[in-house]
């Protein structure tokens, strides 16, 4: 039997790469105008970065991390998530030292070892951004309307929800949570497993829970918003006016904390409501302790990551016309075998001149070279044979109207 893909991941076939193309070529030229700079960092890091920069107690670190010793026996974690990687490389690479913001995007695959379905993958790509040494709400909008420019050019912002909440401070969080703690006490017979071990360790992951049980049992419970510090409070109210001022519309959902232990402040998800589960399509928000968690100086921070599958099939379900994909502009039917030096030559000029041309590779008669033509969607066909080249005259032939034009075999691309 042939072997398969693995469960939870998928290839992206060629049929279907120009959606990525053109999302990538979207976020791309959004960066460059919001002035961030793309980073890579690798695929896989030392286990203990995650252990540290997400949580111990979280989901992602608790249960869905692909971990393994490596030869030389150390805890390897290819990973889940980006900012902890990206924050990794701003201490170690001194970025501190760096004229403040730094501003960097980045595209990476993630992995998760979670129960697949749709749009919940063990290996999904991100886009994410990550703004360091800001510390005002201004940063905030900087990200998250980066984020709103993204969907205003993919034509899906007004099909989203933008869902903020504050989850404070250290200083003014520990008083939410004895009350939160001694809400969800109350509730303990009736959630599940998970969370009534979350109870001890990380109360607010709770919140966090998806099941629908424990989801009620938190409607009650005392909200973040109402313990806010005087600092965290106008950090919010600053935010929340930056918002109606420029025209973003958002919700306030008091049950927000994410999937990660790092977030302090203002934290948000863009929500495709259509859809019941899995409908997420990007989350963040500001984490000020992590870059000080991960050994580095205090270094305020804000960002997010948001999922391309996601957000393409977001896009195909609210039938975002992509740009299809070209395709060929012209092929070049070899007659004869004699004229073969000469068509590879007038081919790479094609090239050159930036066409998308195609002859024959794998020895087909000309009769099944202007079918293989046809069946890719060549725009122009043209046969050459040695007579053709000896004058360097050639006719083109436009493949939607028919219509033959008599051309200088040197002037092809002018007219394809
Ligand atoms: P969810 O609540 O759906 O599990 P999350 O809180 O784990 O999401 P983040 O860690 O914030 O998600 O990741 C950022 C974004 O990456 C999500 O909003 C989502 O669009 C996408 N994403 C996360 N996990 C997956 C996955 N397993 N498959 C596909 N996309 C994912
Ligand atoms: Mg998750």
């Amino acid at each position: 039997m042939a072997i398969q893909v693995p469960k939870g991941t998928k290839d992206i076939l060629p049929s279907e790469i120009y959606k990525w193309q053109y999302v990538e070529k979207i976020i791309n030229d959004v960066c460059r105008t919001y002035n961030f700079k793309q980073i890579r960092t690798p695929v896989f890091e030392y286990t203990e970065l995650f252990q540290r920069g997400v949580g111990d107690s979280t989901d992602i670190v608790q249960k869905e991390m692909y971990t393994f010793n490596d030869k030389g026996g150390r805890s390897i974690t290819l990973r889940p998530e980006g900012t902890a990687g990206v924050v990794r490389s701003f201490i170690e690479n001194g970025m501190s030292s760096l004229p403040m913001p730094v501003k960097l995007f980045y595209f990476i695959t993630c992995y998760r070892y979670e129960k697949a379905q749709k749009g919940r993958y063990r290996e999904h790509n991100q886009f994410g951004i990550e703004l360091f040494g800001a510390s005002g709400y201004t940063a905030d909008m900087e990200a998250i309307s980066l984020a709103v420019e993204i969907f205003y050019r993919l034509g899906i912002l007004d099909k989203l929800k933008l869902n903020i909440n504050s989850i404070g401070c250290p200083k003014c969080r520990p008083a939410f949570m004895i009350k939160f703690k001694e809400y969800m006490e109350s509730k303990k017979d009736d959630l599940c497993e998970t969370c009534i071990e979350r109870l001890e360790n990380n109360p607010l992951r709770i919140l966090d829970c998806k099941s629908p049980v424990c989801n009620i049992l938190t409607k009650g419970a005392p909200v973040m918003i109402d313990f806010l510090c005087e600092e965290c409070d106008s950090h919010f109210e600053g935010l929340k006016s930056l918002f109606k001022d420029n025209g973003i519309d958002f919700a306030i959902d008091t049950g927000i904390v994410r999937g990660q232990d790092y977030y302090t402040r203002a934290v948000y998800e863009f929500v495709f409501d259509e859809w019941q589960t899995q409908n997420t399509v990007c989350g963040g928000g500001r984490y000020d302790g992590l870059v000080e968690l991960c050994g580095g100086s205090p270094t305020p921070a804000t960002g997010f990551g948001m999922g391309i599958e996601r957000l393409i099939l977001c896009m195909e379900d609210c039938n975002v016309l992509f740009p299809p994909a070209s395709s060929v502009d012209v092929y070049i039917v070899n007659e004869s075998k004699e004229c073969e030096s000469e068509i590879v030559k007038t081919i790479f000029a094609l090239r050159k001149a930036g066409k998308i041309a195609e002859y024959d590779l794998v020895e087909r008669n000309s009769k099944n070279q202007m079918r293989y033509a046809n069946k890719i969607g060549a725009r122009f066909t043209t046969v050459i044979n040695k007579d053709e080249l000896d004058k360097g005259i050639c006719s083109l032939k436009d493949m939607n109207s028919g219509e033959v034009k008599e051309i200088k075999i040197s002037e092809i691309a002018k007219y394809c």
